[in-house]
């Protein structure tokens, strides 16, 4: 009988951890990879985060913390939320965990039963559906089209929702599309939440601050009528370039809150104490880092947007938000090219040309990739004029 649980075997690894590892397996035996497929920002973070890390570990702020957050850190994500959503939380409404991904894990442990449906419009972040799984809930995944902007409709919303549904998750900025819900987008979707008066929604905003063309970030907690069935995700990893700190957050429900803590303190317990000293100063300080940024990522999308279009075959939306796109290689799968799927394509593309990035069917829609270009702009010059001298001698 295997070792392994039943539990783990109904999920897979992530595979846009998946395709990391492989570029960089790929640089060690020597080849030239230009990786897009990570969803990190490539910016270093902040010095003035950096310098209260270490003021941190020379005070002795180097112990275990509250479970679930230092009363600082909460002080923080509460004047946070004030300051850029407009929503009152009180510190008991706040939870503090390792990444964003874990507050979301830690949600799913605490609030599904078996059976348990969760609404995940796709293309969707890889890791909802295998969470969902693991924690015994069913994902109901609702396929949003390109001619949709790859977002949820109040239609498909409607006919989804059953007695079962405990959860709909909304993902804006979207990994992987990059659309960004408008505030009328966002009301729209509210009338049949606030109709139906069930189901639960977990609002990932964890790209919150990377967003172009005067983008109006709107979240649902906003909706007054839905804030108390809302918990807001969100984290320093993309917004201050941190990923590799390990801090995230989520604002709700206190029973919630409560039962997440109570997954936390039998587990992992506190996230790092000197992270969560770097997160207050992230949080309170300079925000200046996070318009500069985006400044340079807005090159970035205009320059690979524009670079795919121009590829026969290719057609790529411009996306609002996040540091992703998520172009259509469809034009490409035919017999001419002998390609049949997306992961054809992207397999081939790393192969021949050096290119990793990350077939659209593991975010839930076929016929896509996704790029990610948090990279530099001349990994981007390299890798664009790859993917197009690859494109033409396929077709
Ligand atoms: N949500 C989305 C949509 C993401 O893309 C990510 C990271 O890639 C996360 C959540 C989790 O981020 P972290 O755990 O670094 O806070």
């Amino acid at each position: 009988m295997s070792i392994i649980s039943n539990s783990l075997k109904r999920i897979k690894p992530s595979p846009t951890i998946a395709v990391t590892q492989k570029a960089r397996e790929l640089r060690a035996a020597g080849n030239d990879v230009i990786g897009l497929g990570a969803g990190e920002p490539d910016f270093d973070t902040p010095n003035n985060i950096k310098e209260a890390a270490i003021k941190a570990i020379k005070d002795g702020d180097t112990k275990y913390t509250a479970v679930d957050g230092t009363p600082a850190l909460k002080k923080a994500i509460v004047g946070k939320f004030k300051r850029e959503n407009k929503l009152n939380y009180s510190t008991d409404q706040i939870t503090v965990g390792t990444g964003g991904k874990q507050v979301l894990y830690n949600t799913f442990m605490a609030t599904l039963n078996k059976g348990d449906e969760v609404i995940i419009p796709a293309p969707f972040w890889v890791s909802y559906p295998d969470m969902v799984l693991l924690a015994g809930g069913k994902p109901k995944i609702v396929k949003c089209t390109e001619q949709e902007g790859f977002k949820l409709t109040p239609k498909k919303l409607k006919k989804v929702i059953s007695k079962k549904t405990k959860w709909l998750i909304l993902n804006s900025p979207s990994n992987p599309t990059g659309a960004g819900y408008s505030k009328k987008e966002i009301q729209n979707l509210s009338k049949v939440l606030i109709k139906n008066k069930k189901v639960n929604i977990l609002s990932d905003d964890i790209y919150e601050h990377v967003k172009y063309d005067n983008f109006n970030f709107f979240t649902i907690a906003q909706i007054p009528k839905l804030k108390n069935r809302t918990l807001t995700m969100n984290g320093v990893s993309k917004s201050y370039a941190m990923t590799g700190w390990r801090i995230g957050y989520a604002a709700g429900p206190k029973d919630i809150i409560k039962a997440i803590r109570k997954i936390q303190s039998q587990s992992t317990s506190n996230p790092s104490s000197i992270s969560q000293a770097a997160a207050v100063e992230a949080l309170n300080g300079n925000q200046g880092f996070i318009k500069k940024r985006a400044k340079a990522f807005k090159e970035r999308r205009d320059f690979v947007v524009k670079s795919l279009n121009d590829i026969k075959g290719i057609n790529c939306l411009i996306p609002n938000g996040a540091f992703y796109v998520f172009p259509s290689c469809k034009g490409l799968l035919n017999k001419k090219t002998k390609l049949k799927t997306d992961t054809e394509f992207v397999q081939k593309l790393l192969v021949k040309s050096n290119v990793a990035v990350v077939q659209g069917s593991a975010f839930g829609l076929d016929g896509y990739f996704r790029i990610s270009y948090a990279t530099s702009m001349e990994n981007l010059k390299k890798a664009m004029n790859r993917i197009k001298s690859f494109c033409e001698s396929i077709n």
